[in-house]
């Protein structure tokens, strides 16, 4: 039996899945370990790995997640607090919105919490702070629009010509005002890219790096010592949503990476990475249960509870974002050819528009209503990411951790009830 089924068991025999359920994550804790170790394994010491919040936010997870190791990379004042309350000292956090308000960067200048700058309009802002604030401890960098084109997928792909990130690299003469930027700056010690995320090839994401990595080395070579000591190369290492296969490895991009930016591994720069998705998304599931099944025009519907408010990117952009299903019996018995005849089946979510699909016509095991349907893959930017928060009833949150045999789970986010959500929306009256 594999971890995933056994872990499908463990929460029916404590009734944290039970005929009433309708949608929970799990977030496996010892395999999400397992990925921080491997990250760390891939790059060599000069690397320091933070986390995106964005594409897990929960504070539990994200403790966990420091204490194996990583620091906190946040894009949003409220990301920040998350992140605080996590444990995560200020010297370990990187701010990097695009829209940082003066009381956001003032924050991060007065308790040293490093930052990106975005523009040069911020850079004016930062100018100002560091008047006042000299002896800040922040690490201060601008991020980098490389301008080297798109990944598969235009909506995560941010080193277009035209993305809305980034100082803007080789429009006119960018580059060389960039660099008198920072030669009168002594305090920029640091430059980033994010080049994108999910559909961006290893190499795309490696030419984005080496961009940034010679543009250090003109800035230090142009001012005549080391003004640059810090790479914060970005996250988006892309995830395999098709099968249980990681796929690809932090050690084959960092293959990829050594090989196009040898310099990144001998120790001259410290280098930082911001990995979300390949952290994080194989580690969790959804479990939902199946409330109701039809047939309609010759396609077996199951109707189950999570769809567009969970599962926000797969019900409106489902080509980019394809998930797998696995169903599985009441008793916890994962569903096979043997047991049920294999049908074209549409797995259908809660939300009363026809988009709200986790999957369209896949061949199934026969789902029968009280069925379980378990969605891989969505440890990342999904049970943690809800589209609608303060309308709609969040789902529960459980960690699991131990041998396969012997697994501990519990509670990591309790469910809204609908008295929670009311409770809410009461500043809307
Ligand atoms: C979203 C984001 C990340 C993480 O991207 P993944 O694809 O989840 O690895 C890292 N850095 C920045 C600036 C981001 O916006």
């Amino acid at each position: 039996m594999t971890r995933k089924q056994k872990i499908i068991q463990c929460a029916i025999n404590t009734n944290i899945i039970d005929d009433n359920l309708t949608a929970i994550g799990i977030m496996d804790l010892d395999r999400l370990k397992q990925t921080v170790k491997d990250a760390y394994d891939a790059f060599p010491e000069n690397f320091y790995h933070t986390f995106a919040v964005k594409a897990n936010a929960l504070v539990s997870v994200l403790k966990s997640l420091r204490e194996y190791g990583m620091g906190a990379e946040v894009a949003s004042p409220g990301e920040l607090l998350i992140a605080l309350k996590a444990g995560y000292s200020h010297d370990s956090i990187i701010f990097d919105s695009p829209a940082k308000t003066m009381a956001d960067l003032r924050t991060c200048i007065k308790y040293g919490i490093s930052l990106n700058i975005d523009n040069l309009q911020e850079l004016a802002r930062i100018d100002a702070l560091m008047l006042e604030f000299p002896e800040t401890k922040s690490v201060i960098g601008f991020r980098v629009n490389p301008q080297i084109g798109s990944g598969k997928i235009s909506s995560t792909s941010t080193a277009t010509a035209t993305s809305k990130f980034g100082y803007a690299l080789a429009d006119g003469n960018n580059k060389q005002k960039l660099i008198e930027i920072y030669k009168a700056r002594p305090w920029l010690k640091s430059i980033h890219t994010h080049t994108g995320s999910q559909g961006c090839e290893l190499t795309l994401m490696a030419s984005g790096v080496y961009s940034i990595t010679a543009l250090a080395e003109e800035i230090n070579s142009y001012i005549g010592h080391q003004q640059v000591v810090r790479l914060d190369i970005g996250g988006g290492l892309p995830v395999n949503f098709i099968s249980e296969e990681v796929s690809p490895t932090f050690k084959e991009y960092a293959d990829v990476l050594s090989e196009k930016v040898p310099l990144l591994f001998t120790n001259k720069y410290q280098v930082k990475t911001e990995f979300g998705r390949a952290i994080a998304a194989k580690n969790g599931v959804i479990v939902t249960r199946v409330e109701y099944t039809k047939n309609s025009g010759g396609r077996h519907i199951a109707t189950t509870h999570a769809g567009a408010q969970i599962l926000t990117r797969t019900a409106f952009l489902p080509k980019s974002w394809p998930l797998r299903v696995t169903g599985f019996l009441p008793c916890g018995e994962e569903k096979t050819s043997i047991q049920s005849e294999v049908i074209p089946t549409d797995v259908a979510g809660p939300c009363c528009f026809a988009g709200d699909l986790i999957c369209v016509d896949q061949q199934l095991p026969k789902l029968e209503a009280n069925d379980y349907v378990m969605v891989h893959d969505t440890g990342g930017y999904y049970f943690s990411n809800h589209f609608d928060y303060n309308s709609l009833p969040r789902i529960g949150v459980y960690a699991v951790s131990g041998d396969d045999d012997a697994l501990i789970i519990k509670c990591i986010r309790k469910a809204d009830t609908v008295e929670d959500v009311l409770a809410k929306m009461e500043y809307r009256e």
